[in-house]
């Protein structure tokens, strides 16, 4: 049997990591945060995996990539090495978008997260990532855009990035969504794909509007 699939998508400081975990616990579901294996190949880079390399598309042997699906028990592997903390650094966020903005890339990342998905051991599964409702997974049961304002995401984002400076991640994070949404547009909701924005919710709130929303949605496509 096929897996029943909840594609969210959405820009930086957004909530959707949290607000994706907590929605696949509720529904027993696998969580997979897909911008980690964008932040896995970064730090491959900066690591051992030359750049020349990756740019050629002769990577895919030397990146040995996993990640757990467990909500409650999550962990990101680059061959022998535990990389859950190492991929949230100001080097890696400022680094991955060049490596997301190769077309090869994206080809690969999206292979990877279907194959992830196909294995989990899971009936359904949570996957959250800046073009997974449009371009991975446009068939999904469920698609959701969850977004906020650009003020309340980076005050969001400084809280979580509490050892960097507050302007200092307000640079970051406009610099990075600029350039990626120069590759996919996470900004506005594509036909078919409900825009949920959380500006005014707070985290329990949005939780509970997420999950009113995919349960109507697989309702409708059970019918
Ligand atoms: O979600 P997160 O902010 O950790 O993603 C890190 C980066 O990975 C994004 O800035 C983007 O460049 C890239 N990404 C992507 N497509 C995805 C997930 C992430 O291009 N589905």
């Amino acid at each position: 049997m096929s897996k029943v699939i909840v594609a969210i998508d959405g820009p930086a400081g957004s909530g959707k990591s949290s607000v994706s975990k907590q929605v696949a616990r509720e529904f027993g579901f696998a969580y997979l945060d897909t911008g980690a294996a964008y932040r896995a190949l970064a730090w491959a880079t900066l690591n051992g995996l030359s750049f020349e390399r990756l740019a050629a598309n002769d990577f895919e042997t030397d990146f040995e990539y996993s990640i757990s699906t467990d909500p409650d028990n999550f962990w990101v592997r680059v061959g022998e090495h535990d990389v859950t903390e190492a991929i949230r650094t100001s080097l890696i966020s400022e680094t991955v978008s060049s490596v997301a903005a190769l077309s090869h890339v994206r080809d690969f990342m999206k292979r990877l997260t279907k194959k992830i998905v196909d294995e989990c051991p899971y009936d359904g599964a949570i996957v959250e990532g800046r073009d997974i409702t449009t371009v991975v997974f446009p068939d999904a049961q469920s698609r959701l855009l969850l977004t906020a304002s650009e003020e309340v995401r980076l005050q969001r984002r400084s809280k979580e990035l509490s050892a960097d400076s507050a302007s200092a991640v307000v640079n970051q994070v406009s610099k990075r969504d600029e350039t990626d949404s120069k590759i996919v547009d996470f900004m506005n909701a594509a036909v078919g794909v409900t825009l949920i924005d959380s500006s005014n919710l707070d985290f329990d709130q949005t939780v509970s509007v997420m999950i009113a929303q995919i349960k109507a949605d697989l309702k409708a496509s059970a019918q």
